[in-house]
């Protein structure tokens, strides 16, 4: 289909801890589309941490393949790692380094000129609403402005893939609204957005279609409208609960 941009292909991941063998990841199939917001749900341990962090190259899978474009990612992991943004759950900012300094960091990372840089990052100053904690170091910021923070970085390679790992977790119910707004901006500039999410009002509200991970495999894909209809459930809350209780 024309409009895929990665496929991801029977991947595996199985972790080794002592003589055991956790299977994380069995066999996930399921294809990713140029500028949706797709999100990843499921109870813990379903498998969503380790499928976004293969995604985001921070280890490879067991088995498997990813093709961006049609290609495989791991034939050159470093030109793929160019187009993904990722926005952590834990604040991994670095604590000597001002805002300004975190981001002009980031900006560096990627190889882009010093102008590029410091053009990026007054943008996203702007945009993110961070210009009174510019000269700041990050500690000053509270919950939400660090969470700002956070997402501003990962985009400040201009990705045309953002991955986001819970990133309203422990925020006031208007601050998550703002990242909300941001959240949907992206998606109109038309980034492809793979969000993770334990707030099913955020991800019915936000997504375009869901991939519901159970034990490590993607039990089922759609829209939340298409959900909720199939469950005559009004809230995508609703059809979770009901098929959680069904795996139980
Ligand atoms: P949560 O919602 O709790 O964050 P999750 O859906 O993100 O869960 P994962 O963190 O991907 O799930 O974990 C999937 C399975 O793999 C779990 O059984 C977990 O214990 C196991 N696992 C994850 N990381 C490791 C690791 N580094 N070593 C061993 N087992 C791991």
């Amino acid at each position: 289909m024309e409009n895929v941009l990665l496929k991801i292909q029977n991947l595996k991941k199985y972790y080794t801890v002592g003589k055991r063998t956790v299977k994380a990841l069995e066999d996930v199939t399921f294809d990713i589309y140029k500028g949706e917001v797709i999100s990843l749900l499921g109870v813990n341990g379903a498998g969503k941490t380790t499928l976004s962090s293969i995604l985001v190259t921070l280890h490879p899978a067991t088995s498997g393949d990813i093709l961006l474009n049609g290609e495989s990612i791991y034939k050159d992991v470093n030109e793929f790692r160019k187009i993904i943004g990722y926005c952590p759950q834990k604040p991994n900012v670095i604590r000597d380094l001002t805002v300004e300094q975190n981001l002009t960091f980031a900006g560096m990372y990627y190889g882009f000129s010093k102008q590029e840089v410091k053009q990026r990052v007054d943008e996203l100053i702007k945009k993110y609403d961070l210009c009174k904690y510019r000269h700041m170091k990050p500690y000053v910021l509270s919950g939400g402005y660090m969470r700002r923070l956070l997402i501003a970085r990962s985009l400040m390679s201009n990705p045309k893939i953002l991955i986001l790992d819970e990133p309203t977790v422990g925020l006031d119910s208007n601050v998550r609204r703002k990242i909300w707004e941001n959240i949907k901006d992206l998606k109109n500039l038309g980034v492809t957005v793979i969000l993770t999410s334990h707030y099913l009002d955020e991800i019915e509200v936000l997504s375009d279609r869901v991939v519901l991970l159970h034990k490590g495999r993607v039990k089922l894909i759609d829209t939340p409208k298409n959900l909720m209809r199939d469950f005559k459930k009004s809230r995508l809350e609703d059809v979770f609960v009901q098929l959680i209780e069904e795996e139980a």
